[in-house]
């Protein structure tokens, strides 16, 4: 095995069946691993396994809704059972709530929270015993540059993002015994679903993130595939606690 080798591996990613989720997805499936997605839109999901089948992987989708404490249960527990066992679980299902602060309802508030950083904290609680039995486990987190920055218009998608690498981190520390590794993926501004409605609903939003980011363009799915490698993979065994940028320069431009 190398250090790069998922074979015999098994992923379940939540999300997985769109934009950033499925770039990991593919990133995974290239490596070796059997991929499991894990989300609501069966649509989606379909095409999503067309592609990762097309990559010669394994891949199979549960249903899951984030929001739902019995289903982040079920879904880790059919994954799991789908392939054998689960190695690594991806944290990717997110959303947003874009409003000023004053503006928001404690709804808004809810399905952020609950969405973004509750359904992360019930998946990988979900996916620890089977971890423990295996012997080994990546958990990877997707947080944001709303982990760091923040702004006007996401009060509760910056709370959520900012706590997913605190949460990582605890969970870093308590199961570095069980050689569990949990890291967090800090992306910049990337192109997808999400993104683009920010792009109708925040003015100049588009060419702002163009003149802040070194690497001159906004970021793609396929660019989060090596980075889910390397958290995933024995490479990265070492490597707990952490968060890393994947954003073409953005946090670090003065
Ligand atoms: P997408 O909208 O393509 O992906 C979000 C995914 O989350 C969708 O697959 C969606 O499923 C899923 N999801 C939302 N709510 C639930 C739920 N209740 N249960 C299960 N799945 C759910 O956008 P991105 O790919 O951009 O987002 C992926 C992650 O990356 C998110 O955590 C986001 O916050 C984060 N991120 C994105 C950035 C960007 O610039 N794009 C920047 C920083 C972070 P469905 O299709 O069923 O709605």
């Amino acid at each position: 095995m190398t250090i790069f080798d998922l074979q015999k591996r098994v992923a379940v990613i939540t999300g997985g069946n769109g934009g950033i989720g499925l770039g990991m997805a593919k990133g995974l499936a290239s490596a070796g691993a059997a991929v499991v997605i894990a989300g609501r839109n069966k649509a989606k999901a379909q095409s999503a396994l067309s592609q990762l089948h097309a990559l010669g992987a394994q891949a199979a989708f549960v249903e899951l809704d984030v929001l739902d404490e019995a289903s982040c249960q079920l879904a880790i527990q059919r994954a799991a059972e789908r392939f054998g066992r689960l190695d690594i679980l991806v944290n990717n299902a997110g959303t947003t709530v874009r409003a000023q602060p004053q503006d928001l309802t404690a709804q808004d508030w809810h399905l952020v929270m609950n969405t973004n950083l509750t359904g992360a904290f019930l998946c990988s609680q979900a996916a620890y015993p089977h971890m423990v039995r295996a012997g080994a486990g990546k958990i990877i987190n997707v947080g944001s540059m709303m982990s760091v920055f923040a702004s006007s218009y996401a009060t509760p998608y910056a709370a959520s993002k900012g706590g997913i690498v605190q949460m990582a981190r605890a969970m870093a520390v308590a199961w570095a015994k069980d050689n569990i590794q949990v890291n967090t993926i800090l992306p910049g501004w990337i192109d997808t679903d999400l993104t683009r409605k920010a792009r109708e609903e925040v003015q100049g939003l588009h060419d702002k993130v163009l003149a802040r980011t070194p690497a001159q363009r906004w970021g793609n799915p396929d660019d989060f595939a090596g980075i889910a490698v390397f958290l995933a993979a024995p490479a990265s065994n070492f490597i707990t606690g952490a968060a890393i940028a994947v954003d073409g320069g953005y946090s670090v431009q003065a």
